[in-house]
């Protein structure tokens, strides 16, 4: 187990929010944008599994967006995200604020990002993920970058991960098998 694996291991108990990016990390970043403004972003089925599971787990799930777009409300009413910030202009700010009015530590949060807009609110929660195909100023601050491309799967990855280490935390098997 490298560095970073320990870690994540090691902070992933505290974990009480995941706060999920929406272009590029729900979505594979494209927006189609039609007359009149009209838009449409898609989103992945599986990653709206991860999404319920985490939620079964005790882990309440959020989305945060620089754009304003009805559709990540849309989403998310789908799947009881009952967290939901976008047209965020400075997302640190909007976690501030979100962090006091629920009570929460930097500990207890996890935040996944995939664009230079997402690194200082990856450097400031407990659990910084990101996905593949990343700029790399953020896998260098990410404990774990999804295998999967935003909007192909990477949400239910991460979510996976982390009810793996709910289940069977790796720290405390190790240490069973020392004693
Ligand atoms: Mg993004």
């Amino acid at each position: 187990m490298n560095s970073r694996a320990r870690t994540l291991a090691r902070r992933t108990p505290a974990l009480r929010l995941l706060l999920l990016d929406v272009d590029g990390v729900l979505t594979d970043g494209k927006i189609y944008l039609g007359p009149g403004g009209f838009e449409l972003k898609s989103f992945h089925v599986h990653d709206g599994l991860g999404i319920k599971l985490l939620q079964e787990a005790g882990i309440a799930v959020g989305f945060i967006s620089n754009r304003k777009s009805p559709l990540v409300a849309l989403r998310a009413r789908e799947l009881g995200v009952k967290i939901v910030q976008t047209g965020v202009a400075n997302k640190v700010a909007a976690y501030e604020k979100l962090k006091r009015k629920l009570r929460l530590e930097d500990r207890e949060v996890g935040y996944v990002g995939d664009d230079l807009p997402d690194l200082d609110l990856l450097k400031k929660v407990g659990l910084p993920f990101t996905v593949r195909g990343c700029p790399p100023e953020l896998s260098r601050v990410a404990l774990y970058a999804s295998r999967r491309r935003g909007g192909e799967g990477a949400v239910r990855e991460i979510a996976e991960l982390i009810l793996r280490e709910l289940s069977e935390p790796r720290l405390s098997r190790r240490k069973k098998r020392r004693t």
